[in-house]
């Protein structure tokens, strides 16, 4: 009776594991559009609520039938306590401070990774992997091995790159400059080729007892390879970084999921590792540089100190004051607008998009051209200018609307620089290849900046020389709200 009724249980279990893992393939179709963006972040809520409630509600199950030992008051205290803090920070971070969050997020799903597979090696009973008085399958072995290297190495790199992106720590290792030493490559290969021979020694060992040493050094190793692995990207670099980490800490959980044979944590952990590589991909892409090149550490290294310093040349710009540039936007017919980090560093989204309802009002048609990596994180710019509550028609990709800027009046720059560097179309240049934004080939070009300094890339930009280009300085936010009272 007991057996036939945790038969139903499972089958049951697997149901809502699998209506849940449905939802999470959902809220990744929703979020690859704004537009469907809140109904993908409802079915992502639904698939984890239902996911935790099918989890306590099999505990509680396992506990009348006494065939488990898992402690339902602690997974209570952790799904509250993990909510409480999850709901503060999602309610208060800024929008700037999004991909250090995110860093530290991945580093506790590393970390779970590496805490579930030390539960299971030491009880796998508990997990029924194995009966009591059994050794742990190879198999299994062989998934909890490549769970928890993949978790200790997401962990610790994940801690490197919060550090790293939120800029306000003194330790060395979290500063954005890159931190390399003389063969740190060779270091890195043969810590790995340790790590995989400890964990083969784990996987092959003889006995009913763990190999309990090859496991914690291999985990040890792990942990430090992150490190190591992390510390010579610059700062600027991080958001691919993030996104890679995101990719490993996806891959650590379905590792873990083969081992706990749940279905759910197997699809789910392959959509976060496969959604992660994928993005990288696009990130490098859009970026023109080899995911190689990133990970052994590039241009952005000193972005910080391009960015103040700024390969700068004295060439004569032309500048004028927001009332100038609001007086040829409010005569032109067609503008577009082009956000860069700069807006976000700003907080100017909410008044850029005050002036753009007053340009509508006039009768000028205004559009927004996204760049891919626009901004230090994918999406930031479409995050930006949605929580400003930007209608989406509005909003074009940079291969929807490349075409339009030859005919266009005005092409207004905010904060933006690499995204419409010309540059990127001289082979010589180390953005060549680059996809830019073509804003030059408007007819007039405003561009707000504080300074000539340059962007990430650290690179002039002919674009602030051209004859039709009028560069307005100052900070985005009072730049726009002057052209607003002007436009007024
Ligand atoms: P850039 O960093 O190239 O330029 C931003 C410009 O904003 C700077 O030149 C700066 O000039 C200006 N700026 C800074 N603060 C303000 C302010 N308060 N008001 C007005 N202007 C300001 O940014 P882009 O968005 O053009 O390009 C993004 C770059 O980041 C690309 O090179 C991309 O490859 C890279 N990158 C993007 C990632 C992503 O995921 N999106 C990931 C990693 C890198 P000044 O100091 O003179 O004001």
């Amino acid at each position: 009776m007991n057996h036939a009724m945790s038969f139903v249980t499972m089958n049951l279990v697997t149901m809502m594991y699998l209506i849940a893992s449905v939802c999470f393939i959902q809220a990744l179709k929703g979020l690859s559009s704004p537009a469907t963006a809140r109904r993908g972040n409802a079915f992502g809520i639904t698939g984890m609520a239902i996911a935790a409630v099918t989890t306590v509600a099999l505990i509680l199950k396992l506990k009348e039938q006494q065939t488990g030992g898992m402690g339902l008051t602690l997974v209570i205290v952790g799904i509250v306590t993990g909510g409480a803090i999850g709901a503060y920070l999602a309610k208060t971070v800024e929008m700037t401070k999004m991909p250090e969050l995110v860093a530290a997020m991945h580093s506790l799903i590393g970390l779970a990774a590496v805490c579930i597979a030390v539960a299971a090696v030491s009880e796998p009973w508990a997990f029924n992997i194995a009966e009591p008085g059994q050794a742990l399958p190879i198999g299994n072995r062989f998934e909890l091995f490549i769970g928890t290297f993949v978790g200790a190495i997401t962990f610790s790199g994940s801690v490197i790159a919060f550090g790293k992106l939120s800029g306000k720590y003194k330790f060395r290792l979290f500063q954005g400059a890159p931190v390399s030493f003389k063969g740190q490559h060779m270091l890195n290969l043969v810590l790995a080729l340790v790590m995989v021979g400890l964990g083969l020694v784990f996987c092959f060992a003889d006995g009913v007892q763990p190999a309990w040493t090859p496991f914690v050094v291999m985990a040890i190793i792990a942990f430090a390879l992150g490190v190591l692995i992390i510390i010579p990207i610059g700062g600027a670099d991080m958001p691919v970084v993030v996104s890679m980490l995101n990719s490993y800490s996806g891959w650590a959980a379905a590792g873990i999921g083969f081992s706990l044979n749940n279905s759910m944590l197997i699809i789910a952990g392959s959509l976060v590792g496969s959604s992660g590589a994928i993005l990288s991909y696009i990130m490098c892409k859009a970026m023109n540089r080899s995911f190689f090149n990133v990970i052994l550490g590039g241009f952005g290294g000193d972005a910080p100190a391009a960015g103040a310093a700024g390969a700068q040349e004295q060439r004569p710009v032309k500048s004028g004051s927001a009332d100038d540039a609001a007086f040829i936007m409010g005569n032109a017919e067609t503008v577009i607008i082009v956000p860069g980090y700069g807006l976000a560093v700003a907080r100017a989204q909410h008044s850029l998009k005050e002036l753009v309802e007053k340009l509508t009002h006039k009768g000028v048609t205004v559009k927004y051209a996204i760049h891919p990596v626009a901004g230090r994180m994918p999406g930031h710019m479409n995050v930006l200018l949605a929580e400003a509550e930007v209608p989406y028609d509005q909003v074009f990709e940079m291969e929807d609307i490349n075409g339009e800027f030859g005919q266009t009046d005005v092409v207004l720059v905010l904060g933006a620089n690499d995204v419409v560097n010309p540059a990127a179309k001289d082979p010589k240049s180390p953005i060549a290849g680059m996809p830019i934004l073509e804003a030059y080939k408007a007819k007039s070009i405003i561009v707000n900046k504080r300074s000539m300094a340059s962007g990430y890339a650290g690179l002039d930009n002919d674009l602030f020389y051209q004859a039709n280009t009028m560069m307005v300085f100052g900070d985005a936010k009072k730049v726009i709200e002057d052209m607003l009272k002007a436009v007024e």
